[in-house]
C-alpha cells in the first residue's frame, strides 16, 4: 500500500476509513484512489509495478479518458485498457478496469484485474495441448516400434544393440521435449516484472555460455564473449539464462563445426542488445517471423538431429516480452544468423534518487 506525499490543498489519505484502504487491500486485484487533478492518495503496489502509474502520474490517456466520464456522468465505468510491460517489443499487460466515484470529496477509485490475462493463458494453453499431443506421438511411436523390434530380434544381439541405442536416443528426445515444454509453461504462466531480481548481464552471458560448452567444443566452435558489462536488467535470473543459452545453442547447432559463435553487448536509451552472431546456415527471409512460433522448424531432419525440439525461440520470445523487451533477428542463407536480446537496463541510481 502507498500513501502519497500531499500538498497542503490535496485531501488528505489518512482522512479516508482506514476500513476502506483495509479492504481495498484484501482485495485479489489492485487499485487506486484519486483526488481532483488526478492526484493519486493511495493505491496498492501492483499499480506502479503494472505501469498504470508512473511518477504519481497516470500513464493510460484510455485510463484517464475513463476517470473523465466517471467526473462527468458520477457513475461507474469499466473499461479494457492495454499498458506495455517495457519501453520496447510487443509485450502489454491487458487489464480490465472499474472506475468508480466515491461520494467523499470528489475522489475516484479505480480498480484494476487482469483477468483477459487469465482468458489469454486458458487460450494458449488450449492450443498447446492440442499441439504437444501431435509431438508426442512421434517418439512414443517410434519407442513402440523398436521395442517390438528389440522383441524380434533377440537372438541377434546386434540387432538388439542397434534397436536399444535407439530406443535410449527417443527417450532423451522425450525427455527433452517433456522438460521443454515445462520450461515454456512456467515462462507462460510467470509475471518475472512482480517479483523481480537484479541480474548482471555479463553474470547470465557468462553463465548460458558455460552451459552450452560442452555442445561448442564437441563440434569445435568457439564462443567467444569479450567485454564487460556493468548493466543490471530486472527480472527473472533463471528465465533471461535460459533464454541466452536457447539462442546460444541454435547458433552452435545451426553452424558448421570450426565455425566461430560471438557474444556482445551494445546499451542505447536505456535498453541493452545482447547479440548472437553466428557463422551458420542462416534462415530464409520467409521464414524468419515463423521460427519463432512453437514446433516450428525450417528443416525438421535437421532440428531432430540436433534433439532440437522447436520451443526453443518460442521461450525466448516469451521471456523478452516477459522482461519488457524483445528478441530481434538478421539472417543471410548460408552466411550467417544474429539474433538480438533487447531488454530494458535498471538504473537503481536513477530509481533511488526519485
Ligand atoms: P529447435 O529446437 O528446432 O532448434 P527453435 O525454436 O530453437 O527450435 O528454433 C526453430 C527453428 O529456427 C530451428 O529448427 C531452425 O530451423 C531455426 N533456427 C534457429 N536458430 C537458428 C540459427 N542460429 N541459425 C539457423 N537456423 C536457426
Amino acid at each position: 500500500m502507498k500513501l502519497f506525499r500531499r500538498d497542503v490543498n490535496e485531501p488528505n489519505p489518512r482522512a479516508l476509513p482506514e476500513m476502506l484502504l483495509e479492504t481495498l487491500n484484501l482485495l485479489d486485484g489492485d487499485s487506486l484512489i484519486l483526488a481532483p487533478g488526478e492526484i493519486p492518495i493511495f493505491s496498492t503496489p501492483g499499480i506502479e509495478s503494472l505501469g498504470i502509474l508512473k511518477d504519481g502520474r497516470i500513464q493510460s490517456s484510455e485510463l484517464l479518458a475513463t476517470i473523465r466520464v466517471v467526473r462527468r456522468t458520477h457513475s461507474q465505468q469499466v473499461g479494457r485498457i492495454d499498458i506495455p510491460r517495457g519501453p520496447i517489443g510487443e509485450g502489454k499487460h491487458e487489464l480490465t478496469v472499474k472506475v468508480l466515484p466515491l461520494t467523499k470529496g470528489d475522489l475516484v477509485l479505480v480498480l484494476v484485474s487482469d483477468e483477459s490475462e487469465a482468458q489469454r493463458v486458458h487460450d494458449i494453453r488450449r492450443d498447446f495441448v492440442a499441439n504437444i499431443s501431435h509431438e508426442l506421438k512421434t517418439p512414443i511411436g517410434a519407442l513402440s516400434l523398436l521395442s517390438e523390434a528389440v522383441l524380434g530380434a533377440k537372438d541377434d544381439p546386434e540387432s538388439v544393440k542397434k534397436f536399444a541405442t535407439r530406443m535410449q536416443s527417443e527417450a532423451k528426445r522425450l525427455t527433452d521435449l517433456v522438460q521443454e515444454i515445462i520450461n515454456l509453461s512456467r515462462v507462460q504462466d510467470s509475471d518475472p516484472l512482480q517479483l523481480a531480481q537484479e541480474v548482471g548481464v555479463e553474470y547470465m552471458i557468462r553463465e548460458a555460455i558455460d552451459q552450452c560448452q560442452i555442445a561448442a567444443e564437441n563440434r569445435n566452435i568457439t564462443v567467444t564473449y569479450a567485454e564487460s558489462s556493468s548493466a543490471v536488467v530486472l527480472g527473472d535470473r533463471d528465465q533471461l539464462i535460459m533464454a541466452l543459452h536457447n539462442l546460444i545453442e541454435n547458433a552452435i547447432n545451426y553452424s558448421p563445426e570450426n565455425t566461430k559463435v560471438s557474444v556482445s553487448t551494445t546499451k542505447e536509451n536505456g535498453v541493452i542488445d545482447i547479440v548472437i552472431t553466428d557463422q551458420g546456415i542462416g534462415i530464409n527471409e520467409s521464414e524468419q517471423d515463423r521460427i519463432f512460433e512453437r514446433f516450428y522448424r525450417v528443416d525438421p531432419a535437421r532440428s531432430r538431429q540436433t534433439g532440437g525440439t522447436g520451443l526453443g525461440l518460442s521461450i525466448v520470445k516469451h521471456v523478452a516480452s516477459k522482461h519488457g523487451g524483445e528478441v530481434k533477428i538478421w539472417s543471410v542463407e548460408n552466411v550467417g544468423s544474429t539474433f538480438s536480446l533487447r531488454l530494458p537496463v535498471y538504473s537503481p541510481t536513477l530509481e533511488r534518487s526519485e
